[in-house]
């Protein structure tokens, strides 16, 4: 067994995980290297999301799968966009979503702004053995945007322990503290057993 599929189109995320994954000796695929594959996520947390992922991709290729579900969790907002995060305004649109946190957290005090990022990774093999870590980063949702890179909220999420906003940061420091890039080290760690077993 040398192959495991991760369960993405997102390039970007594809490559995060491949660097990690190749010191293991993995051939990696995402699901751009196989037809379309139907995904039906309609569950209610993002382990949920991240599980019906990895279980669907699984089911269809017969191969170990790797899925993951992310977002952006508000206090003031009791949670939300949490897991409709990535179309919170309606479609896939960053500048969308965050005009509408933003207008949502119009008279939200700063010290009332608090919110984290969340990440759940699953993984799981035919034989219905599973792998799960999470990752999450603290901040505050700041008044207006700050910095050019990353995508999503980051522009609006801002770190006090940096001074700077999520966009603010080049991409290696943004991994070292993410949500993502947390998930993703604590889920190497049981990876090599788990991808033995
Ligand atoms: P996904 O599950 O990783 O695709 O993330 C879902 C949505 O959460 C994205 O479309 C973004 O809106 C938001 N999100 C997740 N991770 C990040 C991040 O690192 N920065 C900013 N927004 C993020």
């Amino acid at each position: 067994m040398t192959t495991l599929v991760i369960a993405t189109k997102n390039a970007g995320k594809a490559r995060e995980y491949q660097k990690m994954l190749a010191p293991h000796g993995i051939e990696v695929k995402t699901l751009a290297d196989f037809p379309p594959i139907s995904i039906n996520e309609n569950g209610q947390s993002f382990e949920e999301n991240a599980t019906i992922k990895a279980q669907t991709v699984m089911e269809a290729l017969n191969l170990p799968v790797m899925a993951d579900d992310s977002g952006l969790v508000v206090d003031a907002l009791n949670g939300e966009p949490g897991i409709h995060s990535a179309r919170y305004a309606g479609d896939h649109d960053d500048a969308a979503n965050n005009a509408k946190l933003l207008a949502a957290l119009k008279d939200v005090p700063y010290e009332e702004r608090t919110a984290h990022f969340h990440t759940t990774i699953v993984a799981l093999k035919p034989d219905g053995t599973k792998l799960i870590a999470n990752g999450r980063v603290d901040g505050q949702i700041l008044r207006e945007r700050r910095g050019e890179n990353g995508f999503g909220y980051d522009p609006l999420f801002y770190l006090p322990a940096y001074k700077k906003t999520m966009a603010q940061l080049t991409a290696d420091q943004k991994n070292a503290v993410s949500h993502r890039g947390r998930a993703l080290r604590e889920f190497m760690q049981d990876f090599p057993e788990w991808w033995r077993a």
